[in-house]
């Protein structure tokens, strides 16, 4: 956090040294564009395979399929989520940090999901966004972060003189695994990772730099569709803070459930490859 009253003075061609224009660090231009009109048109044809409800202040595990599409769709009230995925294999884990360092700190129709070291390649990829017209707000806030890690016990405890709640993301997401794949705790909490804040409404104070959440904009209707790029496991939480407006890691918060479905094409989109792994031949100069 940046001091309110700095401790040095600035020096004299402090006003020169912050006149620089930002670079983009990661210029995405050389990125492959995915070819949004032929997922678009292979999921207009698609069917319903499946159907994953997630209750409130909990998780579920879903599948999908390379090819298919899975919508998470906001039902009965404003609700965020926090979304893992896995390579069905889970050898491969969402890398949010990465993903934000590509497409920015929010993510919209347009931007993937990729994969952590050493494979960092598409997952999935947002087809469309029921709340892309929110774009940024007057305080820097905007919707589906992946700036977030999770809400989690441990800061909880840490924050709250040792409090104990079992009900934030972290904990819903290690439960939802565990009951899918019947893996031990301590190899399911392991898996578990920096998350995909869907509905989220975030931002970064412009004083003080700290990470802020307002009320979501979500409203039950509201729906992203993501094309699996590679055989995936998800798993959804639905927050503990409802819509997030006041406090996670609680009871507090109204909670409503999550709908996950799953959509399976007549045919791949046209001309579309599941992405091969990274091409880094990964000696590391040795
Ligand atoms: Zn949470």
């Amino acid at each position: 956090m940046k001091l309110a009253t700095p401790e040095h003075a600035a020096p004299q061609d402090a006003a020169a040294r912050k006149s620089i224009a930002p670079v983009i660090c990661y210029p995405v231009e050389t990125l492959p564009k995915p070819d949004l009109a032929a997922y678009r048109a292979a999921r207009a044809g698609a069917t319903k395979s499946d159907e994953v409800i997630v209750p409130p202040r909990d998780g579920r595990c879903f599948h999908v399929k390379a090819g298919q599409f899975f919508r998470i769709s906001s039902v009965e009230g404003p609700q965020v989520g926090d979304l893992n995925l896995w390579s069905a294999d889970f050898s491969e884990r969402f890398y949010s940090g990465k993903t934000r360092a590509l497409h920015g700190t929010h993510l919209s129709t347009g931007d993937r999901f990729w994969s952590s070291f050493p494979t960092l390649r598409p997952m999935a990829t947002i087809v469309d966004d029921s709340l892309d017209w929110y774009g940024i707000d007057a305080d820097g806030g905007s919707v589906h972060d992946v700036i977030g890690t999770r809400c989690d016990p441990y800061t909880h405890a840490l924050l709250s003189d040792g409090a104990q709640y079992h009900h934030c993301c972290h904990s819903n997401l290690t439960r939802a695994l565990v009951q899918e794949t019947g893996m031990a705790l301590t190899e399911a909490e392991r898996h578990v990772h920096d998350v995909f804040n869907i509905f989220m409404c975030t931002g970064f104070t412009r004083d003080t730099g700290q990470y802020f959440m307002k009320a979501s904009p979500v409203r039950p209707g509201d729906y992203m569709d993501i094309f699996a790029e590679i055989d995936l496991v998800g798993a959804l939480s639905a927050c503990p803070g409802g819509d997030c407006s006041a406090e996670h890691s609680s009871d507090t918060a109204a909670c409503y459930p999550l709908k996950v479905e799953i959509f399976t094409p007549e045919a791949p989109p046209s001309g579309w490859v599941s992405p091969a792994r990274n091409r880094y031949c990964g000696t590391h100069g040795l």
